[in-house]
């Protein structure tokens, strides 16, 4: 049995049973059997039973949302949302069955066609920063490009996926379609990796883990997908909206605690109005909210576990403390808190700027020139998210193309859309999830030629 603890308080809540290496092997063997019939099952019908699992999520949202509360420390309004999310991408999903179109391509002496078809058995694994969303941005496309899914939750976080795949079950989807394994990485996630029955792996979680993955992955040629790591710049323009850029900035880190694999973790200003932005982006690092997880005000709560807060404290008790430009205040209760806290003055090659802190922290750099800002912003191996602050639209276009990266967003701080291809470049990833590319790393392309 494995503990799950209570992030707010350090609280152990509730034990479960991990699957071993064996109950892998018996979860594959079922999504094996499932396939063929829901590979052939109607589209019509394939869709009807996604959006009756959406309409389940729907009415259970309070539910899911109030047990991710509990198991992952988020506030109870991000936990909605998030619960929202599974909803919106099992819908978005549910339209695809029916529209999976090949092509008919042009060629001599016959008539070519290419059929999109599913891979097989799917494994999907989820890190504990966001469950429910990154379980479902791997199971939704998945299911509905016609594969079976056997999803591995992180040890810490299993409790929303084992209820998503109640919920499935109850909305209709046959036996063994879609599973839930909770279990250990090295045991339950490799063998998920390792097993010759499972066509594709999606990944979500650490570069290290990720690398090691591809590299067991190879050996078979397995499909794979991969969500890693993040060090997302934050640049700020003289031109830009300060009041707006600054307002949002704190929520653009601190958010879940900046356990955020898109956390804008480094602020680049522009250097003339560097104590401008500083002065007011500090004033809104004051004004976030810390504390009870169940009332909507309250927009930070704690790191998942003390192992993530001594993670995050090494990386803070290396600076110096006149480069501590602000720390919050956290509840001292035995839970996982750690305080909001902002950084200046560090070196480029400082490992707060280089790594994936992962907590929230943040550095606040000045830079001259806007070739310096692109510089410094693609100054990681990281390569996921970033966002641009200006009211200058050449600037901002010129800049989206410099900075390498997989999601940028302009005068605003999100990343995720269900409807719009999300993932890394360099170190951060490897292909795209949601929007209609996820279908695409789904499925497979056959082409046939009819000679005439
Ligand atoms: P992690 O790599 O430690 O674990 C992720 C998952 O992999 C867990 O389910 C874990 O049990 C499993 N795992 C661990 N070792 C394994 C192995 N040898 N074989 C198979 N599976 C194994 O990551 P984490 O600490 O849970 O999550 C935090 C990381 O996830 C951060 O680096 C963050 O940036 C990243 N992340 C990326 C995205 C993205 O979309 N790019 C989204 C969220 C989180």
């Amino acid at each position: 049995m494995y503990d799950l603890i209570n992030p707010a308080t350090g609280e152990v809540f509730r034990s479960i049973e991990m699957t071993t290496a064996d109950g892998v092997d018996a979860a594959v063997a079922r999504a094996k059997a499932a396939f063929p019939a829901w590979r052939d099952l109607a589209p019509a019908d394939r869709a009807r039973l996604l959006r009756r699992f959406a309409d389940l999520v729907e009415e259970h949202r309070e539910e899911l949302a109030r047990t991710e509360v509990e198991n992952a420390g988020h506030t109870i309004g991000n936990a909605r949302w998030e619960a929202g999310n599974v909803r919106d991408v099992l819908t978005y999903y549910a339209a695809a069955p029916e529209r999976l179109f090949g092509r008919q391509i042009p060629v001599a002496g016959g008539l070519d066609l290419t059929i999109a078809e599913p891979l097989g058995v799917v494994g999907v694994i989820v890190p504990w920063n966001f469950p429910m969303p990154i379980a479902a941005w791997g199971f939704a496309p998945a299911l509905a490009a016609g594969n079976t899914v056997v999803l591995k939750p992180a040890e810490t976080t299993p409790l929303t996926a084992l209820r998503l795949a109640e919920l499935g079950l109850a909305a209709g989807l046959p036996e063994g379609v879609l599973q839930v394994v909770p279990g250990f990485g090295p045991e339950a996630g490799a063998r998920l990796v390792e097993h010759p029955d499972v066509r594709k792996i999606v990944f979500t979680g650490s570069s290290a883990v990720g690398r090691a993955i591809m590299a067991r992955c190879a050996d078979r040629v397995k499909r794979v997908t991969l969500e890693l790591g993040g060090k997302s710049p934050n640049i700020v323009f003289a031109d830009a909206d300060l009041d707006k850029a600054a307002a949002a900035a704190p929520y653009g880190v601190f958010d879940n605690a900046g356990q955020d694999c898109c956390a804008r973790t480094r602020i680049y200003v522009e250097a003339s109005v560097y104590d401008a932005f500083l002065e007011r982006f500090l004033d809104a690092c004051r004004g976030v909210v810390i504390g009870d997880l169940l009332d909507e005000k309250t927009e930070m709560g704690p790191l998942i576990s003390a192992a993530q807060k001594a993670r995050v404290a090494s990386f803070v008790d290396a600076v110096p403390e006149q480069d501590i430009a602000f720390r919050g205040e956290v509840p001292d209760n035995g839970g996982f808190w750690y305080p909001p806290t902002v950084v200046t003055g560090a070196a480029p090659d400082a490992a707060i700027q280089c790594e994936e802190v992962f907590g929230p922290v943040v550095t606040v750099t000045p830079f001259g020139s806007e070739a310096e800002a692109v510089a410094a912003a693609n100054g990681t191996e990281y390569g996921l998210s970033g966002s641009i602050w200006t009211r200058d639209l050449s600037r901002a276009l010129r800049v989206s193309k410099a900075v390498q990266s997989g999601n940028l967003s302009v005068n605003s701080n999100s990343s995720v859309r269900y409807s719009t291809p999300f993932g890394g470049f360099k170190q951060s990833g490897l292909g795209r999830e949601l929007g209609p590319d996820a279908l695409a790393a789904f499925t497979e392309t056959k082409n046939v030629f009819i000679a005439l």
